[in-house]
């Protein structure tokens, strides 16, 4: 099965990182605190359709290389960064609030 690098990212990120523990929604992080350029092996691996990759980008709107932040955790957290992501901000304005 082909992913895309989008969807990839998304199947990545259904699981927490055993690696480098980040939670699930989140984006890996390297030692020095940034979002990392590539998901984690340990990660990745964990989805079947990703376990023959070499290796797994982290999209640019994760924004690797800079400061990871938790922030993507809570599913109606996941909902609004998909729904930003298609342009719907809008509609999930205050749903995800207190984050
Ligand atoms: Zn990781």
């Amino acid at each position: 099965m082909e992913l895309t690098l989008d969807r990839a990212a998304d199947a990545a990120e259904r699981h927490p990182c055993p690696k480098c523990e980040a939670p699930a929604g989140s984006a890996c992080r390297t030692r020095s605190g940034k979002v990392a350029a590539k998901y984690h092996t340990a990660r990745f691996i964990l989805v079947p359709a990703l376990r023959e990759e070499l290796g797994v980008a982290v999209p640019a709107d994760r924004g690797p290389g800079t400061p990871w932040k938790r922030g993507r955790t809570c599913n109606g957290t996941v909902s609004y960064v998909k729904a930003v992501r298609r342009g719907q901000a809008g509609v999930l304005r205050g749903a995800a609030g207190g984050g």
